[in-house]
């Protein structure tokens, strides 16, 4: 098969002018080769060539100008240049052999079958020729090209050897069936099975890039389907493992939380790409198990998962290496909030409940209620109707209270500075108490959050705490 009209970016016709000036023979390599195949848009190239990769992007960042930046690594023997938002990668061709008592592999040069050997899945496999002889053949050692017709993941050698070498690839065979839409060819998945506690050599910032990966899929619960099948699941995440099974006491059951929560991260997938949203879906009933009661009135409770739930979120991020400044904090407080829409719908809407619940959400109000919104996973049609009537009326509500009181980005108009002026206090507690009971007295709706109101209070306060004003403010 030849590509060569498919080889559109300018950039193969410069790599090639300056492989055949250095006598390298190189090739587009990997992820790159098998979009194009696919039809799918893919900004990244790999480049391998028989020699030195570094050599090789040296020559190519000269050819192309513009002083393009240029990051060498030595020790792994590649370059990367930056061409606007598209990163180039170079690499010499290499054979990899692995010792069983070693996680680093001996790495010597090699030629491009070498290469392609060492490669995780027979459609990454595939290179392209940018040789003069034979400029845009492909080479498909291991029918990759079939592969992508039948849509399977499947490794190049037997599925052990490819998983024991690096383990790491089985959560990329997961990552890319989930991306692409692929199965994993029977066999291969044997090997994960069977391989997966290979998994815990395997770093965890490693294994959060995969897994990022299968979240931001379009149907991600189909990764973690494959991940809990073959076991890996309960390796690296057995929070969520825990939430699997159904409990019955007198006929009474709940529902399966595991699957519940592949729902919800489906369903949310559908109206956001942002990646920490989707896990406040995964993490949003992760407390469950902890807090399961059984009732002989009421049946299953969950009580309180909410908090416990937020609670247990930076342990689990720590151990998963996902970041724990503001994208947990989010997380977290959408997993506290989750249930408090629910709770407006049930009693009656009062104007300060929802004060309440914005002045908590602040700016990530939208996101809960696309939350809540997914949380609806009921079969039944009429009941999925009137819950969505229901939280539009709360979204309507929340419109006009904002509106009015503008509580969302909620900034007290009396200062701290103000009250200590005002009644010739040091820093110290009273500060606090006067400052906190303002904020209760404007979300209660008792006054409004504006200058005078809030002054007025702020004296009345402090007469009946026996302070004397020394200085007047307006
Ligand atoms: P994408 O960049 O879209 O996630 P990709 O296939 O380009 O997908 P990369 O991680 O960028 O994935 O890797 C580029 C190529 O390097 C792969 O196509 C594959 O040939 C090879 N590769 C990457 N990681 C491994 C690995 N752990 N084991 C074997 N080969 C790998
Ligand atoms: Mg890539």
């Amino acid at each position: 098969m030849n590509l060569k009209d498919q080889l559109q970016d300018s950039v193969f016709q410069t790599v090639a002018q300056v492989a055949k000036e250095q006598g390298l023979e190189t090739y587009v390599v990997g992820g790159y080769v098998r979009d194009l195949l696919l039809k799918r848009e893919s900004k990244d190239i790999d480049f391998v060539c028989v020699g030195s990769g570094i050599t090789l992007a040296k020559a190519v960042q000269k050819k192309l100008g513009r002083n393009l930046p240029l990051s060498v690594f030595k020790n792994f023997g590649t370059a990367m240049i930056k061409n606007g938002e598209q990163e180039l990668e170079f690499v010499g061709a290499r054979k990899e052999s692995y010792d069983r008592n070693s996680r680093k592999p001996v790495v010597e040069d090699g030629t491009l079958e070498d290469d392609q050997n060492r490669r995780d899945f027979t459609i990454n496999a595939l290179a392209i020729s940018l040789n003069e002889a034979d400029y845009g053949e492909l080479v498909d050692p291991f029918d990759g090209v079939q592969d992508l017709k039948e849509k399977l993941i499947k490794t190049p050698l037997a599925p052990e050897t490819t998983f024991s070498d690096d383990p790491l690839r089985m959560m990329r065979a997961i990552r890319f069936a989930s991306q692409l839409n692929f199965d994993i060819d029977a066999d291969t998945y044997e090997g994960i099975s069977k391989m997966k506690d290979r998994i815990s050599i395997v770093s965890a910032e490693r294994i959060i890039v995969e897994l990022n990966k299968i979240i931001l899929s379009k149907k991600p619960s189909y990764g973690f389907k494959l991940l809990f099948h073959s076991g890996l699941l309960k390796i690296i995440f057995p929070e969520l493992v825990k939430l699997q099974g159904v409990d019955s006491i007198d006929d009474k059951s709940h529902k399966d939380n595991f699957y519940h929560t592949l729902q919800v991260l489906d369903n949310i997938s559908e109206n956001t790409d942002k990646l920490y949203l989707r896990w406040a879906a995964i993490m949003h009933d992760i407390a469950k198990p902890a807090t399961k009661r059984f009732n002989k009135k009421v049946g299953w409770t969950f009580h309180g998962h909410e908090d416990k739930g937020a609670r247990m979120t930076p342990k689990i991020f720590r151990r998963l290496k996902l970041p724990l400044g503001e994208s947990m904090r989010y997380v977290q407080k959408l997993v506290r909030l989750h249930l408090r829409p629910i709770a407006l719908v049930k009693d009656e809407i009062t104007d300060s409940a929802v004060r309440r619940l914005l002045f908590e959400a602040g700016d990530d109000v939208e996101d809960l209620m696309t939350l809540c919104r997914a949380d609806i996973t009921s079969k039944n049609n009429h009941k999925v109707k009137r819950f969505l009537q229901n939280f539009n009326k709360v979204e309507r509500k929340m419109r006009e209270v904002e509106e009015k009181d503008k509580i969302r980005n909620f900034q007290p108009v009396i200062t701290g500075q103000m009250i200590m002026e005002t009644f010739d206090l040091k820093p110290g507690r009273t500060i606090g108490d006067i400052k906190e009971a303002l904020k209760e007295a404007v979300l209660d709706g008792v006054i409004k959050n504006e200058f005078e109101e809030a002054y007025n209070y702020m004296i009345e306060m402090g007469r009946e705490k026996g302070l004397t004003v020394v200085k007047t403010l307006k």
